[in-house]
């Protein structure tokens, strides 16, 4: 299932649309939630949903014996790799995008560490311009026959998919960043999609948006190198991340996103909807599903955020080198709790809940406390 952003949003994070199970074949087995969470205003961002369309039947048989979109697969993880994603920008297009969104990844990477096999695919159109056939042809050629070798998925069938992934999204003028990843073939792998990356960049910005939407996607790819985890810990990791990596760099005051993304977590529609209800985008109820921005982005952020406060040492780093290898090691629902000495994970979210109760002034200056 895939989210998308039509509008870039300017002063809140990098906006991501996350997939988390793609993509030549049918994530309808995971559930298909119905996220249409439309924001207007200073946001003006729109998540909708893409590409939940089932597939013939017979097609998906033919294709996967064994449903790799099942609940009940557990993946292997990413795989610590030291050489770097590959990355593949497709012709003609400006390669300062490229070189901005390589910025943000490659900044991830040296902070999570490195993992993959990634693949980071960049495609779009300078502003005036369109692809032409030969160029459109050379992109899914090079896509497809990644994307199949080792897999019993047909090439044609690649094409037509990725025609739509890449090529029918560019010539609508839409910008989409996500990770997906490849669960067909034996080594499970990370792709990376940034499409349309000029969308996102205005001039003005201190850090461009470009940069973080890197930052955030990569830090998915190290996610699933932990395993399993909270769809609030996975977005709430990587909006964090947005803010986090800046301010560490002395590009910008963590506060700046937080404050903003704070703002949002607190206008949230529905005040009986806590992070709680947001453990799983996939088997969400669409009246959950319709706030997963707030949730698992907004509250997210400021409950990693949180996380660290309530850990022994308030470092950031410890999430990373301590916790999320204690998440791999026992899983997120033991982790959480030992972390933070806590009974279980409810005392975690009660805590939270508290905490978010609290006036903006002490919730915000809660982060000059928290340590590298
Ligand atoms: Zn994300």
């Amino acid at each position: 299932m895939a989210y998308f952003w039509i509008s870039p949003f300017r002063a809140g994070p990098a906006a991501c649309r996350c997939v988390h199970a793609t993509i030549l074949s049918q994530p309808m087995s995971i559930g298909c939630p119905i996220p249409v969470s439309v924001r207007i205003g200073s946001l003006l961002v729109a998540a909708f949903l893409l590409g939940c369309q089932e597939p013939e039947r017979d097609r998906q048989q033919e294709h996967h014996a064994e449903d790799p979109y099942s609940a009940n697969v557990v993946l292997e993880p990413l795989m610590p790799m030291e050489t770097g994603p590959v990355y593949h920008v497709i012709a003609g297009y400006d390669p300062k995008w490229a070189e901005l969104v390589r910025e943000g990844v490659e900044r991830a990477r040296d902070y999570w560490g490195s993992y993959g096999p990634t693949h980071v695919w960049i495609a779009g159109t300078d502003e005036g311009a369109t692809l032409d056939e030969i160029t459109v042809q050379a992109w899914l050629d090079e896509y497809c026959t990644w994307r199949t070798e080792g897999t019993d998925i047909p090439f044609e069938f690649c094409l037509e998919h990725a025609r739509e992934m890449f090529i029918d999204v560019v010539e609508r003028g839409e910008p989409e960043a996500y990770l997906s990843e490849s669960r067909e073939t034996e080594l499970r792998m990370a792709e990376l999609v940034f499409i349309n990356v000029q969308k996102w960049y205005f001039p003005e910005d201190v850090i461009p948006d470009p940069v973080l939407r890197g930052i955030h996607e990569y830090t998915h790819v190290f996610q699933l190198s932990v395993g399993p985890m909270p769809t609030w810990m996975m977005e709430g990791g990587a909006v964090f991340a947005e803010s986090w990596l800046p301010a560490i760099d002395g590009q910008r005051d963590v506060k700046f996103n937080m404050e903003r993304i704070l703002e949002r977590a607190k206008r949230m529609g529905d005040p009986n909807l806590t992070i709680a209800d947001m453990e799983s985008i996939e088997t969400a109820p669409p009246h959950v599903a319709e706030h997963h921005m707030d949730l698992a982005y907004d509250s997210g952020a400021w409950a990693t955020a949180f996380m660290v406060h309530r850990s022994p040492t308030r470092s950031v780093s410890d999430l990373r080198d301590r916790f999320y290898p204690l998440v791999a090691e026992i899983g997120w629902e033991a982790a959480l709790p030992r972390y933070l000495d806590m009974r279980d994970t409810q005392e975690f979210y009660d805590a939270f809940n508290a905490f978010m109760e609290l006036s903006a002034q002490q919730q915000v200056g809660m982060l000059d406390e928290l340590k590298p």
